[in-house]
């Protein structure tokens, strides 16, 4: 069998994936949302991108335990340690509290990765359920020596590390402290918010009680603390969107290295962006694509996952109306194909096409060539029972639900229920003229009408 190989974006290398502990559930952490709105499509290209990679382990044989954190505290405005704290800027926006907000858009990320088959993590944390961990864990930095105070917070000092930002590859000299940088009260540009203290004339909805003082914890320390809480110092995958590179993912790392000398993942995997228009889709820029906005325009979620598959997970991806017709109309085709396959007890997926399968997905997850190889075995000359067998095999990666799928009834236009109902009504009143009328009218339109017990029935003609 062709052996697993993902990109590490540490290593900056292909890699073989071995699990740390043979035997043990592969250890999985995935970045999640930010829970101050709802994510946008972009955020969910990420969510199926580590879908995918978590099906393609379980198709290799591992198990999986997957660790995905809420934020719901914390994440400010900039990336940085700049702005205000989303959440409670979410609240103003909404008139509702933080807390509101928080439970609000939760309940719609889960809502939406059911929507889109992404298969739920085991374990799903919030930030603001974690406070004491996060605690414990400056502590430790404090008592280690790479923490100093500013007059609003606790910070890392990324100064004391020689090699912070090496996943990034960062400019260090570049980014150097105090010459062409402002930094304020920090030490080193780089250096970020493990603590930030509640403003003294003002009371935050979301804040706790600290060795430090009243406040609330910064936003990637809720991620190393939750990691090592769920998985341990070291565990095999740690994964986000490409923008987590240069600073949440970064300062993940500099605070686990200092705290136990690991770079608290052996493989570091990224999901490149969803653009819209060729420019960064993002929540803050007011008007964005939710999930919701397709559905209400009449797609199926599952044409974006579609839509997901046909890109590789390492370019960027544009989205357009037309793209997304595109696979719309590829996944109705499949379904449709799939469906006319005959069901026979005992078929076998054919074990050269299960291969070559292995091979493109274990080839850093190429989808989009396991996408094609599924096409060829729709199309190719295999008796049916087997490219059935083998396609719901196939199905087990992409999550499209072929084998869930039967094809709707037709809509029955409005127009045409309405006359059906006037034609209904008239025969209640007994004027038999005017309901054999509406009957006329209904046939020569294309749709019978089949009276049974109690109602009727409308149906498109054959
Ligand atoms: P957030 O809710 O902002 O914390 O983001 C949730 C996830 O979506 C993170 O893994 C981000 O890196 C990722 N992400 C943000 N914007 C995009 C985008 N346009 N395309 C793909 N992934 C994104
Ligand atoms: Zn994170």
């Amino acid at each position: 069998m062709s052996p697993l190989v993902l990109y590490d974006n540490y290593t900056r290398s292909l890699r073989a994936f071995a699990p740390l502990v043979a035997d043990a559930p592969v250890g999985l952490y995935t970045c999640g949302p930010t829970v101050y709105d709802y994510q946008h499509i972009g955020n969910y290209r990420t969510f199926l991108f580590e879908d995918l990679l978590k099906r393609v382990l379980l198709w290799n044989g591992y198990r999986v335990r997957h660790v995905m954190n809420i934020t719901d505290v914390g994440h400010l405005t900039s990336d940085a340690d700049a702005g205000e704290d989303k959440m409670e800027k979410g609240a103003r926006r909404t008139g509702k509290t933080a807390w509101e907000i928080a439970a609000l858009y939760t309940q719609a990320f889960i809502d939406d990765i059911r929507a889109l088959d992404i298969v739920p993590p085991d374990v799903l944390s919030r930030a603001t359920d974690h406070i004491p961990e996060q605690i414990a864990f400056i502590a430790d930095l404090e008592a280690r020596g790479y923490t100093y105070r500013t007059s609003d917070g606790v910070y890392f000092d990324t100064g004391r590390q020689p090699d912070y930002g090496y996943l990034a590859r960062l400019d260090r000299e570049g980014l150097s402290a105090g010459k062409r940088v402002d930094v304020g009260e920090k030490r080193n540009a780089t250096d970020f918010a493990l603590w930030k203290f509640s403003p003294a004339d003002q009371k935050r909805q979301m804040e706790w009680d600290s060795p430090w003082g009243k406040g609330f914890p910064g936003w990637h320390i809720e991620c190393s603390a939750m990691a090592q809480r769920y998985l341990g110092d070291f565990f095999d995958i740690h994964c986000g969107g490409e923008d987590h590179i240069p600073v949440h993912h970064t300062n993940e790392i500099a605070q686990t290295e200092a705290r136990v000398g690991t770079r608290l993942a052996n493989f570091w995997m990224h999901g490149y962006f969803l653009l819209a228009n060729d420019a960064k889709m993002a929540k803050s820029a007011g008007e964005f694509l939710r999930l919701g906005a397709l559905v209400d325009r009449g797609y199926d979620p599952l044409a974006f996952r579609y839509l997901c598959l046909t890109g590789h997970y390492r370019t960027q991806l544009n989205f357009t109306f037309e793209a997304l017709d595109a696979a719309a109309t590829g996944l109705e085709r499949m379904r449709a194909g799939f469906h006319a396959l005959p069901h026979a007890e005992g078929a076998r997926a054919d074990d050269a096409l299960c291969e070559r399968f292995t091979a493109q997905l274990n080839d850093d997850l190429n989808a989009p060539r396991a996408l094609a190889l599924a096409w060829e075995t729709l199309r190719g000359d295999l008796p049916p029972e087997v490219k059935r067998a083998t396609l719901k095999r196939f199905d087990d990666v992409f999550g499209l639900g072929l084998a869930d799928w039967v094809p709707s009834e037709e809509a029955i236009p409005d127009a045409i229920a309405a006359l059906a109902k006037a034609r209904a009504d008239a025969r209640k009143a007994k004027n038999w003229a005017e309901a054999d009328r509406l009957r006329a009218v209904l046939r020569d339109a294309g749709y019978d009408v089949e009276d049974q017990a109690g109602g009727y029935e409308v149906k498109r003609q054959r």
